[in-house]
């Protein structure tokens, strides 16, 4: 994170015991001012993570208790029609080898997560225009018809209010659309000019307003973020109270003009987990595939840092390497659907149980 000049001389080196008091009071209020967060945002140090993480756990642990939830991911199709910056399945990525999955090779794999214990599929994809409405709908229904004890989250993009309306009514249940970033210039230097924050914004006011539960998110480290752009994530986070949020690293990709960027910090994004976790106490917050990317631990200190879901990749494993969003993506054991046992055996070794359940956020009455 690049921490803004001005912000840097009036907040650093404040005293721990500050800090401590400005997590007490996040705790407490669910919120702070933008000098308060700005603080606490520049201000980072081991003592003060692990004073967070204790809370934050605490905290999820008052309404999970030691439950992590699971979710098959599907990562269907990898041809997209936009050209975000950062993203390794862009459009103008001529070295990304694209594939689609048809609706039987979803039910498979949806049939093999079923018997492993996953009751939330997650359908994943670019924004592929062969994937009609009619399309998304027939998916929709065979998966609800065919494994009525399971709820369906989407997670492909930017639609229409009716578009949207009409997923829901076919059955699924949940949607995640990462805002990316809640700064304009900063959406703008990530997206081309054909995208915009003001639209992704009201896709996800949208989707709350039909009765999804949502999710939404960005990426530690993009380039161009600082301090300032992520107070205003946290205080987007706050007005939208999201069920869902996810958060990882951005890691870059070879083959995207930010190739030669820095990746985000192991260290950052748990910090945030565990401040947005004091944000909304009940939100589902999974520790991501790009958090267990940048490291071996991810996951598990993703869960000691208030993470409570864990998302396994479900797609066939000839597929599984072609979802290249970023470099080095893992692709090993406890990621893919084979390794649950050794997942499940991580997960206890730091006392917390995966449990099969369709895992819905604690106040939703669907
Ligand atoms: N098309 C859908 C959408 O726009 O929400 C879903 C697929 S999109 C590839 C899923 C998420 O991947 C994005 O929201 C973005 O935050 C993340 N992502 C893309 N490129 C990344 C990178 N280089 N590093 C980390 N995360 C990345």
């Amino acid at each position: 994170m690049d921490i803004n000049n001005n912000s840097k001389d009036t907040f650093n080196n404040i005293n721990n015991n500050v800090l401590i008091a400005l997590i007490d009071k996040l705790e407490e209020n669910n919120t702070l001012s933008k000098d308060e967060w700005i603080c606490l945002l520049i201000n980072r140090n081991k003592e003060i993570m692990d004073y967070l993480f204790k809370k934050a756990v605490s905290v999820r642990k008052k309404h999970y208790g030691n439950d992590i939830y699971i979710r098959g991911l599907l990562e269907f199709t990898n041809i997209c029609k936009n050209n975000c910056l950062y993203c390794g399945i862009r459009r103008d990525n001529s070295n990304a080898e694209r594939y689609r999955l048809s609706k039987d090779d979803i039910l498979s794999c949806c049939e093999e997560g079923y018997e492993m214990g996953f009751r939330t599929f997650v359908l994943q994809g670019g924004e592929d225009p062969y994937f009609n409405d009619d399309k998304i709908m027939e998916i929709i229904s065979a998966i609800k018809n065919r494994f009525p004890d399971t709820a369906l989250t989407l997670s492909i993009g930017e639609k229409s209010y009716e578009s949207y309306k009409a997923y829901y009514d076919a059955g699924a249940d949940r949607y995640l659309l990462r805002h990316e970033t809640a700064d304009t210039e900063h959406y703008n230097k990530l997206h081309p000019s054909s995208m915009s924050l003001d639209n992704r914004i009201k896709c996800l006011y949208n989707l709350k307003e039909i009765g999804y539960q949502v999710g939404a998110g960005f990426m530690v480290g993009s380039p161009y973020q600082t301090v300032e752009t992520l107070y205003k994530d946290m205080k987007f986070l706050s007005e939208l109270k999201p069920e869902m949020i996810g958060i990882g690293p951005f890691i870059t990709h070879k083959d995207t003009p930010f190739k030669d960027e820095k990746s985000g910090t192991l260290e950052e994004t748990l910090y945030l987990l565990g401040l947005i976790r004091l944000i909304l106490p009940k939100v589902l917050l999974p520790a991501t595939t790009a958090l267990g990317t940048i490291s071996d631990k991810g996951r598990e200190l993703g869960i000691l840092a208030g993470a409570n879901v864990v998302m396994p990749n479900l797609s066939p494993k000839n597929v599984r390497n072609k979802y290249l969003l970023y470099n080095n993506k893992i692709s090993t054991n406890e990621e893919a659907i084979e390794g649950l046992n050794n997942l499940k055996i991580r997960v206890n070794s730091i006392g917390y149980n995966i449990v099969t359940d369709r895992g819905d956020h604690k106040d939703f009455i669907s």
